[in-house]
C-alpha cells in the first residue's frame, strides 16, 4: 500500500530528477553566467543564495536539493539504473 508521503516522495524525486537532467542539458560550464542562475530553487522554490548563484553559474537547485539529487543519482547508479 502506498501512502500519501510515499507518493509525495516519489513525485519530489521525479521532479528533482527532471531538474537535474535540465541542469545537465544546460551544463553550467558551457558559457553560463551568474545572470543565468535561478533566484529560486527548481526543486523546492526556496531562494538560492547570492553566494551560491555566484559560485555555480547557471545553478537551478539549492544546496539541499542538489545534495539530494546527487544522492538519488548515486543510489540509482548503485541499483544499475541508467541516469
Ligand atoms: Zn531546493
Amino acid at each position: 500500500m502506498t501512502d500519501f508521503s510515499d507518493r509525495a516522495s516519489e513525485r519530489e524525486a521525479e521532479f528533482i530528477d527532471d531538474a537535474l537532467l535540465e541542469q545537465r542539458l544546460h551544463d553550467p560550464s558551457a558559457g553560463k553566467t551568474v545572470a543565468d542562475s535561478a533566484t529560486h530553487c527548481a526543486g523546492c522554490a526556496q531562494p538560492i543564495s547570492e553566494a551560491r548563484r555566484q559560485a555555480v553559474p547557471g545553478v537551478i537547485l539549492c544546496f539541499d536539493c542538489q545534495d539530494e539529487a546527487a544522492w538519488l543519482e548515486a543510489a540509482a547508479r548503485r541499483n544499475g539504473r541508467p541516469v
